[in-house]
């Protein structure tokens, strides 16, 4: 999470992600409230660097004006290759970059295993299972799992890229299909990689370190590879060259720790989308910029209006 000084420019993604960025800070304190810190999140700091000066001034343009209303990003500031090296000590000797403090990283896994923790102690049932959409009348009433049926006022619907499926029962077209990606995960035996930052050469792809002496780089972006998981030479390819162009030393590295390929739910349209399918089937397409979805959403379903704090509208990573 360092989206200060991205490259993005459609201001409702730019909200997006900075406002994710922003509300980490408080889901991090909530699960803390329910006993729940092992997230894998640290406030390490991203390191922006991209491949040349002119880059790196607008780089730094960006994240000094977003900065300026986002007390969140902390301190900006242009670092020498030689600092940039201390912070990332891997990275290649002539690449200088700029350090924003706020950045953090976290581990997706965790943080949801520590979600579903403490919804669990406050309360919720937690059912495991492959959900289908109850329809009565024509209206969502619930879903059935496992055979079980489940009445409900509101049915959420967060099923990533297997979510066009589970909502064809109410008639919803969604503009989401799968994208699948390739993560490296690199070992640094021995090398206390805790407190390095995000590193961000301003492609695709960035390196993010873990506690246990692991670089993480990431990923590709298959479309059109649908739920296939076997990994190609070619994804592999894309992404060891990719932490090689910036951190060279990685050739040298003493093995892959693990590789890791999942499908991402990407959007057919511009952006990814997350439908929360309300009973009566009255739907919420939270996109600010979803166009093609709203116009099928006007004509086969009635809309509720998306208010800036429901967006959930989102690019791929
Ligand atoms: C290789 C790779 C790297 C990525 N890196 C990043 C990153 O660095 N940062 C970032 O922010 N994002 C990253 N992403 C994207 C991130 O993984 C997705 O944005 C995120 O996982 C989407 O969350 P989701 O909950 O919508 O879908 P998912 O995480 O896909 O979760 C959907 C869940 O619904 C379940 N499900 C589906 N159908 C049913 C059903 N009928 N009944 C019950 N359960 C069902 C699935 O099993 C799955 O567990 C990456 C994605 C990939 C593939």
């Amino acid at each position: 999470m360092c989206p200060w000084g991205s490259a993005v420019e459609d201001p409702a993604y730019y909200a997006l992600l900075s406002g994710g960025a922003r509300y980490y800070a408080h889901l991090v304190a909530m699960l803390a409230e329910d006993g729940e810190s092992d997230l894998g999140y640290a406030k390490v700091g991203g390191l922006y660097v991209p491949g040349t000066a002119d880059e790196l001034d607008a780089t730094e343009r960006r994240a000094r004006a977003r900065a300026a209303e986002a007390p969140e990003a902390g301190s900006i500031e242009r670092v020498s290759a030689a600092d940039a090296r201390k912070l990332f000590p891997p990275l290649r000797p002539d690449q200088p970059g700029l350090f924003i403090s706020g950045g953090a990283r976290v581990d997706g896994r965790r943080v949801a295993a520590a979600m579903q923790r403490a919804a669990a102690k406050r309360g919720a049932r937690l059912v495991t299972g492959s959900a289908e959409l109850m329809m009565r009348g024509g209206r969502v009433a619930g879903v059935v799992v496992n055979g079980e049926t489940i009445e409900a006022d509101t049915v959420v619907v967060a099923a990533g890229a297997w979510a066009p499926k589970l909502l064809e029962p109410a008639g919803v077209p969604l503009g989401v299909a799968p994208q699948r990606g390739q993560i490296i995960h690199l070992r640094s035996p021995g090398t206390d990689t805790a407190h390095w930052p995000i590193l961000m050469p301003l492609s695709s792809h960035y390196l993010l370190a873990f506690e246990d002496s692991r670089v993480v780089v990431g990923a590709s972006r298959e479309t059109g590879a649908g739920f296939d998981y076997r990994f190609t030479a070619a994804g592999v390819a894309e992404v060891l060259n990719a932490a090689l162009d910036v951190a060279s030393v990685f050739a040298r590295s003493p093995m892959i720790y693990a590789l890791n390929l999942a499908a991402r739910p990407a959007s057919t349209i511009s952006l990814s989308v997350t439908v929360s399918a309300r009973a009566g089937c009255r739907w919420v397409p939270t996109a600010a910029r979803c166009s093609r979805t709203w116009r099928l959403a006007r004509r086969r379903h009635s809309i509720s209006h998306p208010t800036p704090s429901n967006n959930n509208t989102h690019r791929q990573h």
